[in-house]
């Protein structure tokens, strides 16, 4: 069995001033197609950073990022537009839906770089609205929507280009308790039965165990690795490879010495 994403060695060395921040200090890690991954960890650890340099859009000090057989890392910009148009997924925690179109035209809107016929896009749309049971909302636009309704038109269009790969930074971050379950409940379902691999960011350590598997991060740094007991795809990988493919690290204290 093949990682999706491969990460070796990872840097992100901010300078500011006389002062180098290491947002990501040394990552190693490999994600499986069909795992709900969590990134999690306090304000300030380097989740946002790690995320953006899975999704190519910020350069690695060092350090290598292989996505389904390619150097990420290598590419130069129009490679990597091409790239995420491709093969990758985004929802935001602030929705960022397009104010003076209707749900269906924003989860559509993906597919019209793909050359789709606005006929095939706007069915597809649709058939993505019913997938997050909010097909009857098709004609609203983002302001006539609670924040729920919202964040599933986000997911919506995150999946209609079927991409293999969906990142969230912080997906329930303006949701409420309730409204947070049901969100994370319809991307849990959807990830177990199209195969997704999800990768989240959340500073919330309830929101991370709807995940597979968490990696917390400290610091730009992996402290400990924590599977969801009775997760198939874990099961399923560690199955195939006989033996976890990942290493479960040691909870290391905050602040200990780098
Ligand atoms: P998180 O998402 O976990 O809150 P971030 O990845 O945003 O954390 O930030 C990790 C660290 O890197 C923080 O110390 C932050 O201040 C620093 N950092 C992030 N982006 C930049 C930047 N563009 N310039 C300077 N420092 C940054
Ligand atoms: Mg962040």
């Amino acid at each position: 069995m093949e990682p999706i994403i491969s990460v070796r060695d990872l840097y992100k060395i901010f300078k500011i001033g006389d002062t180098e921040v290491y947002a990501l200090n040394g990552l190693n890690f490999d994600i499986y197609q069909g795992e709900f991954i969590a990134i999690v960890g306090t304000s300030g650890s380097g989740k946002s950073t790690c995320l953006n340099m899975l999704a190519g859009l910020e350069k690695p000090s060092k350090g290598s990022i292989t996505i389904t057989g390619e150097s990420i890392e290598k590419m130069n910009e129009k490679q990597l537009v091409a790239f995420r148009r491709m093969h990758v997924g985004f929802i935001f925690q602030s929705y960022n839906l397009i104010p003076f179109l209707n749900a269906m035209e924003n989860v559509a809107m993906p597919l019209m770089f793909r050359g789709v016929s606005k006929e095939e896009r706007n069915k597809k749309a649709l058939e993505y609205l019913e997938l997050m049971n909010i097909g009857k909302e098709a004609n609203r636009s983002p302001n006539q929507m609670s924040g729920g309704q919202q964040q599933r038109v986000g997911i919506a269009r995150a999946l209609v280009i079927d991409p293999e790969i969906i990142f969230a930074d912080e997906p329930t971050g303006n949701l409420d308790s309730h409204t947070t379950e049901e969100v994370l409940a319809l991307m849990r379902n959807i990830v177990e039965k199209q195969r997704k691999t999800l990768i989240m960011v959340t500073h919330d350590p309830h929101i991370a165990s709807w995940a597979d598997r968490q990696l917390r991060v400290v610091d730009g740094r992996i402290v400990e690795t924590v599977i969801r007991k009775e997760s198939k795809i874990e099961e399923e990988i560690l199955r195939e490879n006989g033996a976890p493919p990942y290493t479960v690290v040691e909870k290391q204290q905050e602040g200990e010495a780098r």
